[in-house]
């Protein structure tokens, strides 16, 4: 099944830094503090590898009494981030509500968050709030291991109109035990290639690690397996981190580790 998708290149709407690292999005799992926030902020655009900033600023917990992110005072934090750093700003939404109050405030990206493409009516909201509005969209893998859903919502997304659209592979959950927190299940990814060729996959070894010394590993091997593109949560001191603490990485680890993965070379 070829699928019907309306895509524009990535590099219409994002590009690495510079030809010899790869595509790199990068910032904290959550907007904390304005100070966490833009101080990160500057610290990753001072690595001069990163092409935009990452931050959750509505967490979707699984349990309730957990931080649940800072709200929309963090567009306001974003807005200050990109205007000292020059980083365009990416956040996950999953309400219309969400995207309305992104695109007022100037967001540069968004994405649809694992809970949410596992969603039909959730994705559907958010593709409606998109209608008419040309602004790049991400769409991850939903929780569980199922390409319908994730095809289901990157069809949703375009169908309203928009074509500056990318998944992302963040791992599935899984019973199975594992040295990941959600098992990237490779297959399942290739699967999406063969139906949508055209469709730039990124990969959050971040999600799918829990774990930051396994990041490398995953980062490496999804270049190899020609993504498009990683995006790593990345906070000025993961130890105190409000969510996602122990696959964080500092903005320098990140540098370093992104010196060490080796971009395949394109075959001549
Ligand atoms: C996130 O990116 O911080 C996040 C909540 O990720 P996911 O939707 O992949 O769990
Ligand atoms: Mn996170």
């Amino acid at each position: 099944m070829k699928l019907d998708l309306k895509i524009q290149p990535l590099s219409s709407w994002i590009k690495a830094t510079n030809d010899n690292q790869p595509l790199l999005i990068a910032g904290p799992c959550s907007a904390e503090t304005e100070e966490q926030l833009v101080a990160t902020a500057h610290l990753l655009a001072q690595t001069g590898k990163v092409s935009a900033l990452r931050a959750g600023i509505w967490k979707p917990r699984t349990r309730p009494g957990e931080f649940e992110g800072i709200g929309s005072i963090g567009l306001e934090w974003l807005k200050r981030a990109k205007a000292e750093t020059g980083l365009p700003t990416a956040v996950e939404v999953a309400t219309a509500k969400h995207v309305e109050e992104a695109l007022k405030a100037g967001v540069d990206i968004l994405w649809v968050g694992a809970r949410s493409t596992a969603n039909p009516f959730t994705v559907q909201e958010i593709a409606d709030a998109l209608r008419g509005v040309d602004v790049p969209v991400m769409v991850k893998n939903p929780v569980n291991p199922d390409i319908t859903l994730w095809i289901g919502a990157l069809e949703r997304i375009n169908n309203a109109g928009i074509t500056k659209l990318a998944a992302i592979h963040r791992g599935f959950s899984s019973y199975e035990k594992s040295a990941f927190r959600n098992e990237p299940m490779w297959d399942l990814a290739i699967n999406l290639k063969t139906h949508a060729p055209d469709l730039p996959i990124i990969n959050d070894p971040s999600h799918i690690t829990g774990n930051r010394d396994l990041i490398p590993y995953i980062s490496q091997k999804a270049l190899d397996m020609d993504m498009q593109g990683l995006m790593i949560e990345s906070h000025i001191d993961p130890s105190v981190a409000w969510t996602d603490a122990k696959q964080q990485v500092t903005p320098k680890a990140l540098a370093e580790l992104i010196d060490h993965l080796t971009l395949r070379k394109p075959e001549v």
